[in-house]
């Protein structure tokens, strides 16, 4: 039973452990995969800076080849001789070495010297689909003075180069088709310091946007200051500002044009925008905007998730059996505990069932009542709560008992005593009672009582005071008395009588009558004289057919007057079956300093006398008499 339990208790320890550890468990994977999300955005920043950063390189790299070639012309001897000197043989020799630049690299298809004055003087040109560039003749070479190339660059100073747009190649004044992306850079040609003319090279740039397009993470989008694709990842949207028939980027992604087109490079979410040529004099400007594709975005995610479930496994993993091992120490207090609680409420009980305890506030209504009060009492429990405590008064203690205890247990002083009370059925009970104060935050609340019944002890006390023929008190609770009162006279100078009485020739009562006649007429005279005599009178069974009244703060005359009330009304009484009986008195008070023994003799020699002088009659030891005055 007790092994059920604990293991019971264990389990539940284990389960809390259980759940807390998935708490735990779904709270680091949800904290990891938070810092994770942020490390990943991070992540795809910092790639797309390196990629945008890789094509500005390539972009510089392919435009600085160029300026090269050009310089490598410009500077060439065979080219500067023909400008010096332009004979035929010069013009053969500068037109091979134009033609060998051409054949050098492959994305040329037109390398070009126009003289001083706008004229074409040298050409290679290479047909779209030609494997080798050619020299075009002489005749076929055109006036390029009014051509804007040409305006341009005749103003730059030597070293110095001129950029066209990144746009397609025009052959008679239409977009070449299949489209050809170009680029065309010129710098001017001096002899002698003066301007002899421009090269100008056109060179194809397909491959470079081929370049600058591909990315494995990105779409890739190039666009120039009004907001044209040069390149698209679907190239249906390339070279807009040319072909005139497609949208721009505003119209394809309204919601993040603003800050897309805005001049400064941003990143926001999956998009991120970058100035692609602003490291380059001369070129236009153009944005290099990424967007972060699916499925990179997908794969990160998809990363992350399983790091999540991985973390929320191990900590699982760790605490389910870490669980088992600490929840056990912790079980078994617990289940100690539990047995304590049940020993403890076991107690109460068996308390709530033996001890008799009842509870007041401090006014003395009852708040609160043992099991063992409610049976003593005879009163259910709901009867006594609210129920001032005198309801279960006798009504037969003084009421300077009750004063002295409210006295005392309202001062938060413990009170103690016997108060015999009555049940619900009007039998009495005596209680030994011990009323302690109650207090909360050092506030008297009430008062709490526990008490034992005294009962039995009182019925005991009772029967060995008292005799059992007549009810009236023995003759050992007299001599108590005598000896108390002896002793409280003797300290306040009080007065104190005592009376015998002695049944007249009650031999020959019981002779004539028989015994059990005799007892009657002794307990008729108990009746007579515990009616007649005051409640603070002790009257007693002196033995025999002697009874002693104890006349207490009463003085010698008092006694007198008291004993021939009582003598007349025995000789006028009509006992049973014996009619009519007579008594002899002896009267006498006790002085201070007197032996009780030598006081007794007194009465009862003043008794003697009585029956001396004949009989039914008082006789008081009148020469005894205290000599002062008698009190009040
Ligand atoms: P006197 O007037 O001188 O007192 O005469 P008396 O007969 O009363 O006195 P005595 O002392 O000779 O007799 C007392 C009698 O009282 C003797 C006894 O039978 C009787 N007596 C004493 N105790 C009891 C009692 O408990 N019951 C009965 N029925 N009689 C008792
Ligand atoms: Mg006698
Ligand atoms: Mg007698």
């Amino acid at each position: 039973m007790e092994t059920n339990s604990s293991t019971k208790i264990y389990l539940q320890f284990i389960s809390y452990f259980v759940v807390f550890s998935l708490f735990i468990a779904a709270l680091s994977s949800l904290t990891n995969y938070s810092f994770e999300k942020e490390r990943q955005q991070q992540e795809i920043l910092n790639i797309a800076n390196q990629t945008a950063s890789i094509k500005r390189i390539e972009l510089k790299r392919s435009l600085h080849s160029v300026e090269q070639h050009l310089a490598a012309l410009t500077s060439n001897p065979i080219f500067k001789t023909y400008i010096k000197n332009p004979n035929q043989q010069n013009l053969q020799a500068a037109r091979n070495l134009f033609l060998s630049s051409a054949v050098a690299n492959i994305n040329y298809f037109q390398v070009r010297y126009i003289n001083v004055d706008g004229m074409e003087e040298i050409r290679v040109e290479k047909p779209r689909n030609a494997k080798q560039p050619l020299l075009v003749t002489q005749a076929k070479l055109q006036d390029k003075s009014e051509r804007y190339y040409f305006q341009e660059a005749k103003l730059l100073d030597i070293n110095e180069y001129w950029y066209s747009r990144l746009d397609l190649n025009i052959e008679h004044g239409d977009v070449e088709w299949p489209l050809r992306p170009t680029i065309r850079v010129a710098t001017p040609t001096f002899s002698e310091e003066k301007f002899a003319g421009i090269v100008i090279i056109n060179a194809e740039i397909s491959q470079l946007m081929s370049v600058l397009q591909n990315s494995p993470n990105f779409d890739v989008y190039i666009i120039d200051d009004e907001g044209y694709f040069l390149s698209h990842p679907n190239e249906l949207y390339n070279w807009g500002r040319y072909l005139e028939a497609t949208e721009g980027f505003e119209d394809l992604f309204p919601e993040i044009s603003d800050k897309i087109l805005s001049p400064h490079e941003i990143s926001d979410g999956e998009w991120f925008s970058f100035n692609l040529t602003s490291n380059l004099d001369g070129i236009e400007e153009l944005k290099l905007v990424f967007h972060a594709s699916e499925k990179f975005v997908g794969d990160l995610a998809k990363k992350n998730y399983e790091m999540a479930l991985y973390v929320g496994l191990l900590v699982l993993l760790i605490s389910i059996p870490m669980g088992v091992l600490i929840g056990f120490a912790p079980a078994r207090l617990q289940a100690s505990l539990k047995k304590a609680n049940e020993q403890n409420l076991n107690s109460l009980q068996v308390i709530d069932q033996y001890v008799v305890t009842s509870r007041t506030n401090t006014e003395g209504i009852i708040t609160d009542v043992s099991s063992a009060f409610c049976v003593l009492s005879g009163y259910s429990r709901e009867e006594l709560i609210g129920e001032d405590h005198s309801i279960l008064k006798s009504g037969s203690m003084p009421s300077e008992l009750y004063e002295n205890l409210w006295n005392t247990i309202s001062k938060g002083k413990i009170w103690h005593g016997e108060i015999k009370n009555r049940t619900k059925y009007g039998e009495s009970f005596w209680l030994d009672i011990t009323i302690l104060p109650e207090y909360q935050h050092q506030t008297l609340i009430g008062y709490k009582a526990v008490s034992h019944d005294i009962t039995d002890k009182k019925i005991f006390e009772s029967a060995s005071e008292h005799d059992p023929l007549t009810g009236l008190y023995n003759r050992q609770k007299i001599d108590l008395v005598l000896e108390q009162e002896a002793i409280r006279v003797n300290r306040y100078q009080d007065d104190f009588s005592v009376i015998l009485l002695d049944i007249d020739f009650f031999k020959i009562v019981n002779d004539k009558y028989d015994h059990p006649v005799g007892d009657l007429i002794l307990c008729e005279i108990a009746t007579i004289l515990e009616i007649r005599t005051r409640t603070v009178d002790v009257v007693g069974r002196w033995g025999g057919e002697e009874f002693m009244i104890l006349c207490l703060e009463t003085p010698l005359q008092g006694a007198i007057d008291l004993s021939e009330k009582i003598r007349s009304v025995i000789e006028e009484h009509s006992f049973s079956t014996v009619g009519s009986i007579t008594a002899s008195f002896g009267v006498a008070q006790f002085k201070v300093n007197d032996k009780v023994s030598h006081f007794i003799k007194r009465v009862d020699d003043a008794l003697y006398e009585a029956k001396q002088q004949g009989r039914n009659r008082v006789f008081a030891d009148i020469d005894n008499k205290p000599s002062r005055e008698p009190k009040g």
